[in-house]
């Protein structure tokens, strides 16, 4: 099975994607984000399973349909991702909004018109439910409460940890009874408990949130119909590296969920939200080497793409697999397929922003880590892989005037489709006005 590591590498493909659109460019699969909807949509569960795709993951909107196609629905992080969503033809009614944003002004309104569509709304703090609470009432909407846990949870960094008390996602658990007890007088239901308690997925935590959060469903939601665990499946991107274990995690809640109903009478649907585990290894980043650099210190390969396609690297010291392949369309070396051992070099892989830290491998200090391939030649390609999710979405795109890079989807058939162009240099400076100071 793909699931375990980064789809295969079809190498062959690479000098072809790069002589019709050039590089740097971004990868798709869509076998590979199917299956992976599929997985989850079999996870075991008691009564019943509700999966919705976490959008910032990888917002594109060919992305969002061969999701959505699936039968997942939506999880939206801020009003403009549900508005893209809608512009790429799915309903409101299949999304959850799930933000820290207070809407005002025209946005309040739209969010609004979205809500009567049928859009989700998760209240994510107090002042949240305050705002909404009236519009609610009148308009007979049921809400869903994204609970902040106050307990550590799943980041496999500090910076991805939404459930440690440095974090401010959700409504704190100080104020749930506060809110509970307004709703109640306004005649308000909540019918879904939410939390997600970040993106790292050591499984522990994953048990130990579900837990954790029926308890809350218990002592404070007798309208909860529907549970949520949020999203932080760990997906394996580099060799030995493991991945959530989907089978196991969803017996555990379905046993729990089980017993919730033999204590309660409460049969609970599970929700699961997701957006590393659907995308995250259908993804990879192609450059080609521009330029070689030979010092004392270190070897290096420049590429053309580098922290302004995929940022993960610099923001988390996260990594990436990296193949190298020929101008022909051979592997000359991966780190999946142990190829040579000897005869090889040592190179720092860099990209052409201003930046030290521009380099898809880093310590957790921000040094550049050199990886031990063959050498390569000007020309010949480094293929980034596992960089499906939090890459194109979230990457500090047109830093240094670059532009942002297009993107293909191989598909079911295998072939080759561009779901996106690169972005014209126009774009750069559209939004900029003439002004004479
Ligand atoms: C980011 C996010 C997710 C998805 O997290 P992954 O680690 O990508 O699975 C799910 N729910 C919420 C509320 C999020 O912010």
């Amino acid at each position: 099975m793909t699931h375990f590591g980064p789809t295969k590498l079809d190498a062959a493909v690479i000098p072809k994607i790069a002589a019709q659109w050039g590089t740097p460019i971004y990868l798709h699969d869509q076998e590979y984000i199917e299956n992976s909807c599929e997985q989850l949509l079999n996870m075991p569960n008691a009564f019943g399973l509700h999966v919705r795709y976490a959008m910032k993951a990888n917002s594109d909107r060919t992305v969002l349909r061969v999701v959505t196609n699936k039968g997942l629905d939506l999880d939206c992080s801020s009003l403009d991702e549900a508005a893209r969503a809608h512009v790429a033809g799915i309903p409101y009614s299949r999304m959850m909004l799930t933000t820290q944003e207070v809407p005002s002004g025209t946005e309040r309104a739209e969010l609004e018109e979205m809500i009567k569509a049928g859009l989700r709304y998760n209240v994510c703090s107090l002042l949240q439910f305050q705002l909404i609470a009236d519009f609610a009432g009148a308009n007979k909407v049921d809400l869903s409460i994204r609970v902040h846990p106050g307990a550590a949870g799943g980041g496999e960094s500090a910076t991805r940890d939404t459930g440690s008390e440095y974090s401010c996602f959700g409504v704190h658990l100080n104020d749930v009874p506060r809110v509970k007890a307004m709703a109640d007088e306004k005649g308000l239901r909540f019918t879904q408990v939410h939390v997600h308690i970040g993106s790292g997925g050591d499984p522990e935590k994953w048990r130990a949130n579900i837990d954790r959060e029926l308890g809350f469903v218990r002592d404070y939601f007798p309208d909860a119909v529907t549970v949520s665990f949020g999203g932080g499946l760990k997906v394996a991107r580099m060799p030995g590296e493991k991945q959530a274990d989907i089978a196991s995690l969803g017996a555990y809640a379905k046993h729990r969920i089980e017993e919730f109903k033999a204590a309660t009478g409460r049969e609970l649907e599970m929700e699961i939200e997701p957006g590393t585990f659907v995308v995250a290894n259908s993804g990879h980043i192609v450059t080609r080497i521009i330029d070689k650099k030979f010092t004392n210190e270190m070897n290096f390969l420049i590429v053309d793409g580098g922290m302004e396609l995929l940022t993960r690297p610099l923001l988390y010291g996260s990594e990436h697999p990296i193949y190298i392949v020929r101008q022909d369309g051979t592997l000359l070396s991966s780190e999946y397929d142990q190829t040579p051992t000897a005869g090889l070099k040592s190179f720092g892989i860099v990209g052409r922003c201003c930046e030290s830290g521009d380099s898809v491998r880093l310590d957790k200090d921000g040094n550049i880590v050199p990886v031990e391939i063959i050498e390569p030649e000007i020309g010949d390609y480094v293929v980034i892989g596992g960089t499906g999710a939090y890459s194109e979405s979230m990457s500090p795109e047109n830093y240094n005037s670059h532009r942002k890079p297009g993107a293909v989807m191989k598909t079911n058939s295998g072939e080759l489709v561009l779901i996106r162009k690169k972005q014209v240099r126009e774009q750069l400076v559209q939004n900029e006005l003439d002004v004479q100071l």
